[in-house]
């Protein structure tokens, strides 16, 4: 019988008791290089850049978790997109949700360009991705909830397309993590994660993922990473592997917390929309439903002027005004300034993001110390 998702943040199925004194946190092997025991012999490891025990583990770990054959951990999150982008040559076309992760437009428009990629951005949730794919197509690339507007789109339909017209399918899972939804299992090909958001989930280090379960691309990545060498170093590979032990319990925590918190803001006066997939009327809900098991801790909302959501930002307390998401801290952003500076303003306001919208991740502190706070910073709005 497979084990449940918790016991597998916890332990590995072909974890050896007498390894390592039976120490229950995993080793960290700081080490560049590895000594042979003589010519024509080796341990198996020959290098930090290619192989590390420790980073190997945490591998095993995320692997297991998103039901992929292999992962890959990088240094951040932009480091696995940038290496994956690796997979594709001059003159390929990749289609890919507009409303995306700030860095990723950044590198698509900046640094994939000038490789030779083309790009057609669209809202996946309510587009024919069918009429979008040319002879050079090569990919579909989704956010599902998309950061940040919370668009939700069918990652079992996408793949259908995908697979008839033998495309790759990318899901950054990001924003549910592994313990809310697994898209290998849903038809992609590649799954990417902001290792530094819910995976590590204490706001303490940067990470990145990726994970597949095709040999073909697996064995493309190992050479990848060894030639180029963002691998995530031995330290951080701990914290990631420690900070995986608690996912559960915190993605129930925070998304209990946003349940609540979206339900609160949806009564306030200065509060215009509220983009939750866990509140009925979001128009994801029912996809949410089926493809994930849960609607995750990211909320988007708009409220009635500019200077509020400033003031907003500079009266919170406890909820910190932060870049970056899924940790153990709540953290309140501003895309327009923030997540989402570098993308063209015309594509922001198309997207919905304006200067009224905030984006919240919330954490796992009491929630009658979030709604405290927002009740109190709501009331001193305009004082
Ligand atoms: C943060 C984030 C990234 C980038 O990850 P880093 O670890 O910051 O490099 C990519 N995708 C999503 C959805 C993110 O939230």
């Amino acid at each position: 019988m497979e084990r449940g998702i918790n016991t597998r943040c916890l332990h590995l199925l072909d974890e050896e008791r007498t390894e390592h004194f039976g120490s229950l946190s995993y080793p960290i092997y700081q080490t560049a290089t590895y000594a042979h025991p003589g010519v024509g012999k080796s341990t198996g490891y020959d290098y930090s850049r290619l192989q590390n025990p420790t980073r190997e583990h945490l591998e095993r770990i995320v692997a297991g978790l998103e039901y992929g054959t292999e992962a890959f951990a990088l240094s951040t999150g932009m480091a696995a997109i940038t290496l994956l982008f690796e997979l594709f040559k001059p003159g390929d076309h990749i289609i890919s949700e507009a409303d995306l992760y700030g860095g990723s437009i950044r590198l698509f428009d900046n640094i994939s360009k000038k490789n030779g990629y083309s790009f057609t951005y669209v809202d996946c949730a309510r587009t024919d991705l069918e009429k979008e794919i040319r002879p050079e197509t090569k990919a579909i690339y989704i956010e599902t909830p998309t950061n940040p507007m919370m668009n939700v789109s069918d990652i079992g339909k996408i793949s259908e397309i995908c697979k008839n017209h033998g495309l790759l399918l990318i899901v950054d899972n990001t924003f549910l993590s592994p313990y809310f939804q697994n898209p290998l299992l849903l038809g992609a090909d590649v799954v990417i994660h902001s290792g530094t958001k819910f995976l590590g989930g204490h706001n303490d280090t940067l990470a990145g993922f990726i994970v597949t379960k095709d040999p073909a691309i697996s064995e493309k990545l190992r050479f990848l990473i060894k030639t180029t060498g963002a691998g995530l170093a031995p330290f951080d590979s701990w914290l990631l592997i420690r900070g995986i032990k608690t996912l559960g319990i915190r993605m129930e925590k925070a998304q209990k917390n946003a349940l609540l918190l979206a339900d609160w803001l949806k009564k306030e006066k200065i509060v215009k929309k509220v983009y939750y997939p866990g509140l009925p009327e979001h128009p994801g809900y029912g996809i949410m439903k089926k493809q994930s098991r849960g609607f995750g801790s990211m909320i988007t909302f708009d409220v009635d002027t500019k200077e509020h959501a400033l003031k907003i930002l500079e009266d919170v307390r406890i909820i910190k005004y932060a870049e970056s998401l899924g940790g153990t801290e709540t953290l309140i952003t501003y895309p327009t300034t923030q997540t989402h500076a570098d993308v063209p303003e015309e594509v922001r306001l198309k997207n919905g993001i304006t200067p009224c919208t905030l984006r919240l991740s919330t954490g796992i502190e009491d929630i009658e110390d979030l709604i405290g706070e927002l009740e109190k910073v709501f009331a001193g709005l305009d004082e």
